[in-house]
């Protein structure tokens, strides 16, 4: 049977590689819905491909240019956030790709999961800033979600053969970034450049900037906890440069189970599609001998503040997480836009955190709260850096 697909966030990273799935399995997928944020001129070219029902683009003033380019198709276009709130549910979506930069995904993927439609999770951020919410409606209305994160995928992989059995400790790999041989000293000058410059993956510039400092890797600590229903204690973050292996689970034995692959995003996002089947994948395959030796090392605290800042986020619970989260996209922000050092984040987040107004069980209303009070401190805070 054919899945069609919603597919938000479409024209970036994940978005894009999600359509190079369904262009290798056109029997299988189809596209019910793309949604982009800014760039008109890629959602407009991918609408044409793949015919989809609707498209939202979501900066409304490039409505009418979207609008005009796709006037003698079939495709629908619609402008704003609320449209793809609105769109996500629809009768015609059999799955969803929740695939948005930051904070802005989090409403249209609670949308999704309300209307009872399975979520391909790519978005971090919803998980790290309400993923007791997230995870409740989830249950609640027994919708599945299945994380397209390398890492969570690789874990979920793992898992598939468990049965029963709960996973005594996860290791979260970590590629280290593109500053894991660099000394401190070095590090607090780093340009915007060389931040944007990862080893390994090929990725927006939210998350690559978020890889750099490693809060890339606590904000997955703090999903997997979600996820997998894991103590923070059990959850370790390993350095693995060559990112040949994408997590491991360990059991009470000691037997750990990991899942290998070259790294590239289409193998995690097409499971998501198609579990619980396997599809074949035109993708670089493994190749032992030239890998030659696999490499391992504990990261480093010290360099990278962002992670031990997440733990503790995740291990003082309520609301801090989505604080932590609301501090970093404001100083991820203000870093891609040359207003402050690389090390500002860590001190940004580390002073909004320290000041947020605790709430122990927060609701969406809480965590939505929490988001804009947290985020407006921020920017205050770089406004007088
Ligand atoms: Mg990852």
């Amino acid at each position: 049977m054919k899945k069609n697909i919603a597919i938000l966030g479409s024209t970036g990273s994940i978005g894009s590689q999600t359509l190079d799935v369904v262009r290798q399995h056109p029997d299988r997928f189809g596209v019910a819905l793309l949604t982009a944020n800014n760039n008109a001129d890629l959602l407009v070219a991918q609408a044409l491909e793949f015919h989809p029902a609707d498209v939202v683009i979501c900066n409304e003033g490039k409505y009418n240019a979207v609008r005009y380019a796709l006037e003698h198709t079939a495709t629908r276009v619609h402008a704003g956030m609320s449209a793809v709130c609105d769109l996500v549910t629809g009768e015609g979506v059999d799955i969803v790709v929740a695939a948005m930069v930051g904070f802005s995904g989090l409403r249209p993927t609670l949308a999704a999961i309300g209307a009872g439609k399975p979520i391909a999770l790519a978005n971090k951020e919803t998980l790290v800033a309400a993923g007791s919410v997230v995870m409740g409606l989830a249950k609640a209305r027994g919708v599945d979600i299945l994380p397209v994160d390398s890492e969570h995928s690789a874990i979920f992989q793992c898992l598939l053969g468990a049965g029963e059995n709960r996973p005594a400790k996860i290791h979260l790999t970590a590629s280290g970034g593109p500053f894991r041989t660099w000394d401190r000293d070095r590090i607090a000058g780093a340009t915007r450049e060389a931040a944007l410059r990862h080893p390994n993956w090929n990725m927006g510039a939210k998350i690559t900037i978020d890889s750099a400092t490693m809060m890339n890797k606590g904000f997955e600590v703090i999903e997997a906890r979600w996820l997998f229903d894991l103590g923070a204690e059990q959850i370790h973050v390993v350095v693995h440069p060559e990112s040949v292996i994408h997590s491991m689970v360990e059991f009470a034995d000691g037997a750990v189970i990991a899942q290998l692959g070259c790294p590239d995003m289409r193998q995690p996002i097409q499971l998501a599609l198609s579990y619980p089947e396997r599809l074949p994948l035109s993708n670089r395959k493994l190749d032992f001998a030239s890998i030659g030796a696999l490499s391992f090392e504990e990261p480093d605290g010290e360099k990278f503040p962002c992670l031990p800042l997440a733990f503790e986020a995740l291990r003082r619970g309520g609301n801090v997480p989505a604080a932590l989260n609301a501090a970093n996209e404001a100083a991820v922000a203000a870093f891609l836009a040359g207003r402050i050092g690389f090390y500002d984040i860590s001190d940004l987040v580390a002073e909004c955190i320290r000041d947020v107004e605790f709430m122990a069980e927060p609701d969406l209303d809480g965590i939505f709260a929490t988001h804009e009070a947290v985020f407006a401190r921020a920017q205050e805070r770089i406004r007088r850096w």
